[in-house]
């Protein structure tokens, strides 16, 4: 039997698709990404990882398995996140070239078609998926977004605006990824510090009826925080700036108010004193929080936890 499976044919292409609680419709997703995969390669896969569904993703995987043979699923003991469930698609993934998508149709497959022909019309190494401004996105998340992106460009130079978890990379990009060894993983961040070469392909989020993001304001706020401090070590920087800034200020105040004692004339200037505490309270804060963060993100690499734990799976047997 081990013979078998030394001898099994490369596998061109591995799709990775991260699952939480879409029982609803992982069973059409698939059957459509497989429509569009057949119709399109000879040998592929599909790595489903469930991220530790609190409904019956795992049970519908289950009961799909005998009718896709090119089917692999894999169950995380928890949920753990969609980076982290990438990420452990991608260590399983075997094909010469790596696809990692949503599994909510929110990424259209018929895209991987497109993807397939830039990747080999070109010399690129990533195909990356950019999405055009969604047309039912609200102000209010478009301002955040779009801040989001001009701060983490700002900080880090790279930019993702638009950025996707919709792509296609080839085996070289694929060990280089594994190869990173931080904990807390920030995909299309990694994939943006990578380098090589990219193409882009535009797509537009297709409309679906009755579904709503999970990414709340805090969540998002928490993620924009790790984003930031996991690619930038600019803000601590800042808090030196900071810090060198009050200093001055400082300086100055002190020389007018040795100045004001040397012409006899003291006592007053109470409204100064009570501005200054606050300023100086509140930036000692400020600056301590984001050392904070930045403490917390060290803690969390120095444990060296792995990144996924896998509880079960349906592998090739
Ligand atoms: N997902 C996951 N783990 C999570 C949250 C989401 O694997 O903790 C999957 C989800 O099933 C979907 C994809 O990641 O296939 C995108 O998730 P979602 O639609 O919630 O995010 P959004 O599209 O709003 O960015
Ligand atoms: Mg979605």
């Amino acid at each position: 039997m081990a013979l078998v499976n030394t001898t099994a044919p490369s596998i061109e292409l591995s799709v990775v698709v991260p699952v939480y609680n879409e029982e609803v419709s992982v069973a059409s997703f698939l059957e459509r990404l497989q429509e569009v995969l057949r119709s399109e390669i000879t040998t592929f896969e599909v790595v489903v990882v469930d991220d530790g569904s609190r409904d019956s993703t795992w049970s519908v995987l289950c009961s799909l398995k005998p009718l896709y043979p090119r089917l692999r699923a894999f169950r995380l003991s928890r949920n753990f996140g969609k980076d982290a469930a990438l990420s452990a698609g991608v260590s399983k993934a075997s094909g010469r070239l790596c696809a990692i998508m949503d599994g909510d149709f929110e990424h259209p497959p018929e895209l991987l078609v497109e993807m397939l022909q830039a990747y080999r019309k070109s010399d690129a190494n990533v195909v990356d998926a950019v999405k055009t401004r969604a047309a039912g996105e609200s102000a209010g998340n478009r301002f955040f977004a779009q801040l989001f992106y001009r701060i983490f460009r700002a900080i880090s130079g790279y930019d993702l605006e638009g950025h996707t978890d919709f792509k296609l990379f080839d085996a070289r990009v694929r060990e280089a990824w594994l190869e990173l060894r931080e904990r807390e993983i920030f995909f299309r961040g990694m994939m943006a510090w990578l380098g090589f070469r990219h193409e882009q392909v535009h797509f537009t989020v297709p409309d679906i009826e009755g579904r709503q993001t999970r990414w709340t304001r805090p969540r998002l706020f928490a993620l924009a925080i790790k984003s930031f401090t996991s690619f930038s070590s600019l803000p601590l920087q800042g808090v030196t700036i900071l810090g060198v800034v009050n200093l001055l200020f400082a300086v100055l105040l002190g020389l007018q108010t040795l100045y004001t004692w040397w012409r006899g004339g003291a006592v007053e200037g109470f409204t100064t004193v009570i501005l200054l505490q606050l300023i100086q309270g509140s930036t000692t804060m400020i600056a301590l929080g984001i050392v904070g963060f930045y403490l917390s993100g060290v803690l969390r690499e120095v444990k060296a936890r792995p990144r996924f734990v896998i509880s079960e799976q349906l592998d090739r047997s």
